[in-house]
């Protein structure tokens, strides 16, 4: 039996955050009503007993916007539909706008153990500039509250390279992160999507230089790591024991199913994807899929996956070996851009910086 992470996308947001190109439609209770019944129909569909769900992850959009008894209805029928191990890990997003200690408590009652709340800064200035409606106390009060109702798994996450950010803003955030009681943080650097109200050249020209962006990144690493969150991924860190069991699957090249609009899926060996429209989702009695690749997690994918992750790339490993790229990697460890022991090569903060010029240079 193969382990599988399940992730439900949850397409509903109050307001349309101008840096965000997820597909997320506003909030209706008809249509997330609606939307439920299709999830728990897919659920139902791809329902089987020869996997063991051993993550679920509900990802927006906001997931937290929805009604709390809309999401236990489809963990209800995931717990019906396909065996589900001993203890999952099982996520929720949320966004501190859209949760109550009362909501809290109920996502902790129905199984949920991990939170990933979208934090983003806890400098009010940023927090105006990302157009989002929460305040730095509501954050705060957030991942409080969840530690009251007893959660004890909370990811923050946080954005740099925001416009009118210095390293001290960040910093900021950093410190007060780790006076509250969060096991995670997922770090990324804003960057300008096509189809976004953030893609104008004044926005663009307010934003800090690549280089500066670069020693923000540098910075944030030190900091994080100093107050025990360890670097795991290119954006990912963790106290010890923490790391998200269902994003690793994605850089592992692991099965998950994706189900709802716009969710992506690696399956039956395929990787596949649902459009993002969200009435022929409801619509369809399953969801309409398109196969994005019909052989993934080959050696160059799987390199370039493993590359992400600090654990790095086993030179000789179970499913692919890379002798060949050995003779290239000594002036990589001379510039301080990549570790080597021999076995293994991993990506340093600062090769993480360049990390799509490395991969291309070593595995392509
Ligand atoms: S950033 Fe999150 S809350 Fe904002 S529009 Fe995108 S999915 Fe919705």
């Amino acid at each position: 039996m193969k382990n599988l992470g399940i992730y439900i996308h949850i397409p509903f947001c109050a307001k349309k955050c101008p840096y965000c190109d997820f597909f997320s439609v506003s909030y209706s209770k008809e249509l997330v009503l609606k939307y439920t019944d299709a999830v728990i129909r897919n659920l139902i569909y791809y329902g089987n007993s020869e996997n063991i769900i051993d993550t679920v992850y509900f990802g927006g959009g906001t997931p937290s916007l929805i009604p709390a008894d809309c999401i236990e209805r489809i963990l209800d029928a995931l717990n019906v539909n396909f065996k589900v191990s001993e203890n999952p890990e099982i996520t929720i997003e949320v966004n501190p706008n859209t949760v109550n200690s009362q909501k809290l408590r109920d996502f902790y009652n129905m199984g949920i153990n991990r939170l990933s709340v979208g934090v983003q800064s806890l400098v009010p200035s940023e927090l105006i500039t990302l157009g989002r409606t929460h305040t730095a106390e509501k954050a705060v009060n957030t991942v409080t509250d969840a530690v009251n109702v007893g959660f004890r798994n909370i990811s923050c996450d946080m954005m740099i390279g925001v416009a009118g950010q210095n390293i001290d803003n960040i910093g900021y955030t950093i410190e007060k992160l780790s006076e509250l009681p969060v096991t995670h943080i997922s770090s990324y650097i804003l960057k300008i999507e096509e189809n976004t109200a953030f893609n104008t050249p004044d926005i663009i020209n307010s934003l800090p230089d690549d280089d500066y962006i670069s020693d923000m990144y540098l910075f944030m690493v030190s900091a994080l790591e100093k107050k025990g969150f360890i670097q795991y991924e290119v954006s990912n860190f963790a106290k010890s024991g923490f790391q998200s069991i269902h994003n690793n699957k994605y850089w592992k090249c692991e099965d998950y199913l994706g189900i709802g609009t716009s969710s992506h899926s690696c399956f039956g060996n395929k990787r596949f994807a649902v459009k993002p429209d969200i009435k022929s989702f409801i619509k369809s009695p399953v969801q309409d899929i398109y196969v994005t690749d019909e052989n993934p997690c080959g050696k160059k994918e799987y390199a370039m996956l493993r590359l992400r992750l600090k654990e790095g790339l086993e030179i000789y490993g179970k499913r692919f070996s890379y002798p060949e790229i050995i003779p290239k990697i000594q002036n990589l460890i001379n510039a301080g851009y990549i570790n080597f022991d021999e076995k293994k090569i991993s990506l340093t903060p600062e090769g993480y910086l360049i990390s799509n010029s490395i991969i291309e240079y070593l595995i392509f």
